[in-house]
């Protein structure tokens, strides 16, 4: 546990302008809301620092690694912001579907926009020097799983993300950022350096509950910076988590 974390911890999900739905940011919003926060003094951090919490650091996430998170790419890097994608090794197998079924009827209608990086696709952001972590096996609301099936998640998907690509796999991010105490103690034990949740807590730091921002579609430049201000985080984040999905 640790006092004080003002890191900024940004998680998204699809870039595309095609795909109506709130985990889905255009490529000009996403580059316009990083070049805000930059030049509202945030400083890009990797994630090994990133998890100390330093003041005004700026890390990128994103959650499910679909395969629309390339556009990012060239944007981030020109930029300077490190980021870290966490994939589904479930689903990594040949780049399938998120397959959850709050996104059933998504993926009916937006296949590619769906559709999620399979290994070569991982490996090749692991060559751009983006952190690849785990977003466990299938996707789950993990606190729902028994013991069993809890290891299986968390130790089978960084085992599986560690084999293909050829490195450690030491950071996880919850599904639905659906955590408790239970889930956290065996993200530890599976053998992780810390989890990420959403929005997580900033009162009193966990390493395997660390808070984000979920950026979301309907984010205005004004949402967004009432949301990333840090003085404002905690109330703004509780007012507006009463509104947000999360995947
Ligand atoms: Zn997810």
């Amino acid at each position: 546990m640790r006092q004080g974390w003002r890191t900024l911890v940004l998680c998204y999900h699809g870039i595309s302008e095609d795909w109506p739905h709130a985990l889905s940011t255009g490529l000009a919003a996403f580059e316009q809301q990083l070049t805000s926060l930059l030049r509202r003094g945030f400083r890009p951090l990797a994630v090994s620092e990133a998890i100390q919490g330093r003041n005004r650091g700026l890390h990128v996430t994103f959650d499910d690694a679909f395969r629309s998170v390339d556009r990012a790419m060239p944007v981030l890097e020109r930029l300077r912001v490190p980021s870290t994608v966490f994939a589904c090794s479930g689903s990594a197998d040949g780049g399938l579907p998120l397959n959850v079924p709050e996104l059933a009827a998504q993926v009916e209608a937006y296949p590619d926009d769906l559709a999620t990086m399979d290994w070569d696709a991982l490996r090749g952001l692991v060559e751009r020097g983006v952190e690849v972590g785990s977003h466990t096996v299938s996707h789950p609301h993990l606190p729902r799983l028994t013991d069993v099936e809890l290891q299986r998640e968390l130790r089978e998907s960084r085992e599986r993300i560690a084999d293909e690509l050829s490195r450690p796999c030491r950071y996880l991010a919850y599904p639905f950022g659906d955590e408790d105490a239970r889930v956290r103690h065996a993200a530890a034990a599976a053998g992780y350096d810390a989890a990420f949740a959403l929005p997580g807590r900033e009162d009193r730091i966990d390493s395997f509950a660390l808070p984000r921002v979920g950026v979301y579609r309907k984010d205005s430049s004004m949402r967004l910076r009432l949301k990333t201000t840090a003085e404002l985080r905690r109330p703004a984040a509780a007012l507006l988590r009463l509104t947000e999905q999360r995947r």
